[in-house]
């Protein structure tokens, strides 16, 4: 037997079982040493009926006094046993299993695990699992393993691994067949990495062990962090190996940096940079200055300050004689980094422009047909602007009519909200070299695409300086009046509110979500004293700036808005969000919309209002009172709504992963660096065979997208 034999082949096994085991993805040995488990059960506490404490999980050794199957009135079968370990007796019961009672015979005896309860006196196991003690030794099939110094067992008496089963295989089965198989071929397996990045982490083998066989917590973690490890160091040395393959095709013009003009705008901007927006900044230079076509993402968390890095950065690629442009998901954001942008490079001398659906043609007539390239024809806003430096747009910046020919640098904001064709047309068709792409939420597809691997990751990891609290709420219904005024006070005294309807129109299926407009006329009336806007989607273009700016300029005390706020918009002296039909959103777009609040230096309030009074609603959503970080929010989400869909990974199908958790930023940077130091010491891993063929049996397992 060796690692490539089909597991049908296996005796044991057989084509039935190999069937079953290809809907779990397990064609070969190595697959099913590789399937790892998802968790485990503490069977590790051998102990005694007296001695364990009543709701304990347990490990119990003993013998059967009797064993029978019992018919409910409702037709189920029960089968009941009674055990003693010599102690007392303790009744044992399972569900739909009377097979058991061919399987356990009165006299045999048992090593159970299970939560021991006692009622009236008597104790009990539910659905215990369980084995049969070999009567030589008192030790069970598989004896390796000594927990604590007492022995342990297969399926009972130690950290007991469950691991996702598909019909007709269970995890007993999947323990027994591994602990059959893996000692046969576990010195079959070689490690791959090479010793200069496996450093302290534990030798595959002993990984491959410990997983499946566990003496503690301590050791499962060691295994994981090493199997997690390869899973995303092996995607990354494949995506890196093809992309540096690409950029040796490619060959752009170096960057020239001059600090002190970088310093120069740093010195103009109202505020000091962050050290991890430096850092950022520095990362950025360094791509550019490599000859190279940057591909990097920038990852930071809501109001850490993205948009001047942009804007460092748009300038530096204006002093190397490049024009750029900046892409934002929505229109509202377009005009405001439009405004940005003007405020923050104005002064050095850069042109600005704005590119977006409802923007392109307005105001053709001023190129005068002299210039009839979108370049030269596009609505700058700015009456004095003839060639821009920098193009600030929406999608419509893809439109074919687009000229990129001098365009040296495209920066997408809150790229998660463009499809990867989107991003993928765009660069296909620009021939632009440079690429930059920022998010606030490591929405998952940004990190799918980080493993499909061409993009460079950069984190600003800190928000900047005394950014206030934002105190988050969910209110109760009977609150809300309160709640109201507590906002009107707040505006008395010089704030600003948001309030968040999720929806445009009345719609029927949606009946219990208030209509933004309906929600408009209706707040009016609770506030006849304050001024109010409104903002969404399908308003004109001219009408949503009109909106934002009021709100900006304090024209308006409350901006009344569908989620379209929900990205990037930048007003600091707001400092309330209301969200209305809060159960609608993710806990990462909640958290969005509330990074519109708290970034200035007053103390913010979000307040969460929902219609669904189910108390698993309340606890989501409450989440949001106490967890202030981005990351985790989306990682709740996940595991709300279930990887495989919010991993994208299922469309893809190129990349599924096992153990390693895609939201796990620190080790995607760890072994991508790894991936990077290796290639770059040898980049045909000519050096490395064992690599080389890792990566050609990855090759073979992806499946076509
Ligand atoms: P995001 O990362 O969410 O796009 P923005 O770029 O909109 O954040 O920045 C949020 C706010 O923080 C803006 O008003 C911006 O001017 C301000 N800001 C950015 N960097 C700093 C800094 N280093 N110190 C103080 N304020 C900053
Ligand atoms: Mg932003």
């Amino acid at each position: 037997m060796d690692l490539q034999t089909r597991l049908s082949g296996i005796p044991g096994i057989g084509f039935s079982y190999a069937k079953k085991l290809e809907y779990l993805g397990l064609l070969t040995v190595s697959d099913l040493i590789n399937h790892y488990p998802f968790r485990y059960d503490d069977f590790s506490n051998l102990t005694s009926s007296l001695e364990a404490n009543i709701g304990e999980k347990v490990t119990l050794q003993g013998e059967i006094w009797s064993i029978k199957n019992v018919f409910t009135r409702s037709r189920k079968v029960l089968t009941q046993a009674i055990f003693n370990d010599g102690q007392s007796p303790v009744e044992l019961t399972w569900f739909n299993s009377s097979w058991l009672t061919k399987q356990i015979k009165v006299g045999d005896r048992l090593q159970v695990s299970g939560k021991l309860n006692k009622y009236k006196g008597k104790m009990s196991i539910m659905m215990p699992v369980w084995e049969i003690l070999t009567s030589t030794s008192e030790v069970p099939v598989y004896s390796t393993s000594e927990v604590g110094g007492l022995v342990g067992g297969l399926h009972t008496g130690r950290l007991v691994p469950v691991y996702p089963e598909t019909f007709g295989i269970s995890s007993k089965w999947i323990r027994t067949k591994i602990a059959q198989i893996l000692p046969q071929v576990i010195d079959q397996v070689k490690d791959p990495l090479p010793q200069e990045i496996r450093q302290n982490m534990l030798s595959l083998n002993e990984a491959l062990q410990q997983i499946h066989f566990p003496k503690s917590y301590r050791e499962v973690e060691q295994a994981s962090k090493r199997l997690a490890f390869d899973e995303l160091f092996f995607i990354q040395l494949a995506t890196q190996k093809t992309s540096l393959e690409w950029q040796h095709k490619t060959s752009v013009k170096k960057f020239q940096i001059t600090n002190s003009k970088l310093q120069m705008f740093l010195n103009s901007l109202p505020f000091e940079l962050t050290e991890s927006q430096k850092k950022v900044i520095d990362e950025i230079i360094d791509d550019l200055k490599k000859g190279v076509p940057m591909n990097r993402l920038v990852q930071g968390e809501v109001g850490s300050g993205k948009t001047v890095v942009a804007a460092a950065i748009i300038y530096l690629c204006h002093l190397n004689d490049f024009k750029s442009l900046y892409m934002a998901p929505t229109e509202i954001l377009a005009f405001q980094h439009y405004e940005t942008l003007q405020k923050l490079l104005g002064p050095f001398g850069i042109n600005i422009g704005i590119y977006t659906g409802s923007r392109k043609f307005t105001k053709q007539k001023v190129s005068k047909g002299k210039n009839k390239k979108p370049f030269g024809t596009f609505d700058t806003l700015n009456p004095f602007d003839t060639s821009p430096n920098v193009i600030v747009g929406t999608h419509a910046l893809l439109s074919e009519k687009f000229d990129v020919k001098d365009v040296g640098l495209i920066i997408v904001d809150e790229q998660q909200r463009f499809g990867v064709e989107q991003r993928t047309l765009l660069r296909a068709k620009a021939k632009i070299p440079h690429f930059l792409t920022m998010t606030a939420t490591p929405i998952p597809r940004t990190v799918t695409l980080t493993l499909h691997g061409d993009l460079d990751l950069s984190v600003i990891g800190e928000l900047p300086k005394n950014r206030p609290k934002i105190s988050t709420h969910v209110v109760p219904e009977k609150k809300r009046r309160d709640s109201y005024q507590f906002i009107k006070n707040h505006i008395k005294m010089g704030e600003q509110a948001y309030i968040i309807t999720p929806l445009i129109e009345e719609s029927e299926t949606m009946q219990s979500v208030k209509a933004v407009k309906v929600e408009f006329e209706g707040l009016k009336k609770i506030f006849p004293d304050l001024k109010l806007g409104l903002l969404h989607g399908r308003l004109k273009s001219k009408e949503k700036e009109k909106a934002i700016n009021d709100f900006k300029d304090k024209k308006t005390d409350i901006l009344v808005s569908t989620s379209v706020v929900e990205v990037g918009v930048d007003v600091p002296s707001a400092t309330i969000m209301v969200i209305e039909g809060a159960e609608r959103f993710g806990l990462a777009q909640l958290h969005q919309l509330r990074g519109r609040i708290g970034r200035g230096t007053e103390e913010s309030f979000c307040l969460l209002y929902t219609s669904n009074d189910k108390s698993q609603e309340r606890s989501r959503l409450k989440n949001l009172e106490t967890t202030f970080d981005g990351l985790k929010l989306a990682e709740l989400d996940l595991k709300m709504r279930g990887s495989g869909e919010v991993f994208g990974t299922k469309q893809s199908g190129r990349w599924d992963l096992k153990i390693a958790d895609l939201t796990d930023l620190e080790l995607i940077e760890k072994t991508r660096t790894a991936a990077k130091k290796i290639l770059q010491d040898n980049p045909t891993l000519d050096k490395h065979p064992l690599l080389q063929a890792q990566l050609t049996m990855l090759a073979s397992n992806v499946m076509p997208d």
